[in-house]
This record gives structure tokens, C-alpha cells and sequence, in this order.
């Protein structure tokens, strides 16, 4: 179970998470909707500690941290967490003066320090699983978004995260390569990776989630199975949101 518990994070005067409490469940994939700003992605990266929370606790795996007023956990307790987790971004933020295969051996190498032969066979695997096994020594600058966002994912899932999380992964593509990521995505959900991902796609929303939760100024307004949150959502400020979307 992937727990978070209690978050809260200001910005300075802005409180953006309000004490949000969220779970998990191992191999199921809980999708995060909500108005720009509602805080999706300072979640996503708080679960992750790239931002430290000011107050609650985070479960992930073997490993919890928690965030009190003047206690802070210990840097390798921080870290212990940061490792359990992948992460894809909206701009699939690839190292563009590295390989494709040499981006996804990163974090394998450099983090957890396998020998760069066995790196790189592990590299080509996940490759082939994401449909990019041809394209190993192209630079990323050379490929479609669609093709950035699969070597991206690979990336994220090289060390076998306990929790992949993804923000907004086919947001930035057309229609047609966010398909393409999509079904990248759905095989991962159905091998049952867990995963946590902010997204406005109610395709992928649909396809690959079990549970979405709306994220409305910083809280948890309504949380359910999608069909329920897409066709019956019962809170106000979700049918609101929702009708945006379709
Ligand atoms: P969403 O992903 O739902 O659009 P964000 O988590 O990006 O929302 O942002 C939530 C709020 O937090 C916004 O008001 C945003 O301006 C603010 N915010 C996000 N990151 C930072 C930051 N690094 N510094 C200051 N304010 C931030
Ligand atoms: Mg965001």
C-alpha cells in the first residue's frame, strides 16, 4: 500500500495542500484530476520529496517518513523514499546530449550502480517492452513526443519502482501519439505496476485507472471508481469539473 497521509505544503502565504490523505493500493493506479492549480503536481511531487511537506507522513513500500512542525527525517530516510518511486513529466524531460539507451542506463549507473553492461542489457529490455528497441542509439531531439514520452517511461520504471508516478504524460502530445503512451501505460496497469499519475485525459483516465481522485483547492473533494466520478460524480464542484472535460 502506497499511503499519504495528512499533507500539508505552502508556498509561502499559499497554502496548496491542505492536509490531503490518499491511498494506493499495490498494483492498482489511482488517477489525480482537478482544475490547473488545484495542486496535482505539487502532490505528485511531494509523494516523491521533491517537495518536503510541512506536515504529514508518507508511505511507500518498507519505508515511511514523517513530516511534523520542527522535525525533519532524517536525509536518508528522504532518500530511501525517493528511491521507490519513477517519475514521467508532462515534458518528458529526456537528457538531450544522451543516447536513448544511455537515458534510460542513467539511474540504473549512476543511483544504484550496476556495471554498465548489465545497465545497458536491462536498458534495451525495457525498450523493446515500451516498442523503442530500434531506436537505442538516436538522440531524443530526433524523435516524436509520442517516442520521447515511452523512452521517458522506460526511464522511470528502469529500477522497478515501487510507485510510478506521472504528471500529465500525454498532455503535452496530439491525440494520436498520446495513444501510443496510453497503451504504454495501460500494459504497465496491467502487469500491475502501481502508479499515481495527474491527468485531464479521460481516456487514459478510463483505460488505465481503477480509482480517481478530484483535487480541489488542496483537498480531496471526491474520490471514486471512474465510471462512478466520470458518469455519476456526486459532489458539486466534481460534476462542475467533470463537464469540462468531455
Ligand atoms: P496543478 O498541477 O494542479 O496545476 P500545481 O501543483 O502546479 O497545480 O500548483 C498548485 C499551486 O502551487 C499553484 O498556486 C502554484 O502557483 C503553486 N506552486 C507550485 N509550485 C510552486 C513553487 N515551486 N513555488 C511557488 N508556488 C508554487
Ligand atoms: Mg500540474
Amino acid at each position: 500500500m502506497i499511503r499519504l497521509c495528512g499533507i500539508r505544503k505552502r508556498f509561502g502565504e499559499n497554502l496548496v495542500l491542505r492536509g490531503v490523505d490518499l491511498d494506493v493500493p499495490e498494483g492498482h493506479v489511482t488517477a489525480l484530476i482537478g482544475p490547473s492549480g488545484s495542486g496535482k503536481s505539487t502532490l505528485l511531487r511531494t509523494a516523491n520529496l521533491l517537495e518536503l511537506p510541512e506536515a504529514g507522513s508518507i508511505e511507500i513500500g518498507d519505508h515511511r517518513v514523517v513530516f511534523e512542525d520542527g522535525i525533519k527525517p532524517q536525509p536518508s530516510a528522504i532518500l530511501n523514499i525517493r528511491r521507490q518511486t519513477g517519475m514521467v513529466f508532462q515534458n518528458f524531460q529526456l537528457f538531450p546530449h544522451r543516447s536513448v539507451v544511455a537515458n534510460v542506463m542513467e539511474g540504473l549507473v549512476t543511483v544504484w550502480k550496476w556495471p554498465t553492461d548489465k545497465a545497458k542489457r536491462h536498458a534495451l529490455e525495457l525498450l523493446e517492452k515500451v516498442g523503442m528497441s530500434d531506436k537505442g542509439d538516436a538522440w531524443p531531439a530526433t524523435l516524436s513526443g509520442g517516442q520521447q514520452q515511452r523512452v521517458a517511461i522506460a526511464r522511470a520504471i528502469a529500477a522497478s519502482p515501487t510507485l510510478l508516478l506521472c504528471d500529465e504524460p500525454t498532455s503535452a502530445l496530439d491525440p494520436e501519439l498520446a495513444a501510443e503512451v496510453v497503451e504504454v501505460l495501460s500494459s504497465l496497469a496491467a502487469e500491475g505496476t502501481t502508479m499515481l499519475m495527474a491527468t485531464h485525459d479521460l481516456r487514459l483516465a478510463a483505460r488505465v485507472a481503477d480509482q480517481v481522485a478530484f483535487l480541489e483547492g488542496g483537498q480531496i473533494v471526491e474520490q471514486g471508481p471512474p465510471e462512478r466520478m466520470f458518469s455519476h460524480p456526486s459532489d458539486p464542484r466534481t460534476i462542475r469539473f467533470v463537464r469540462t472535460l468531455s
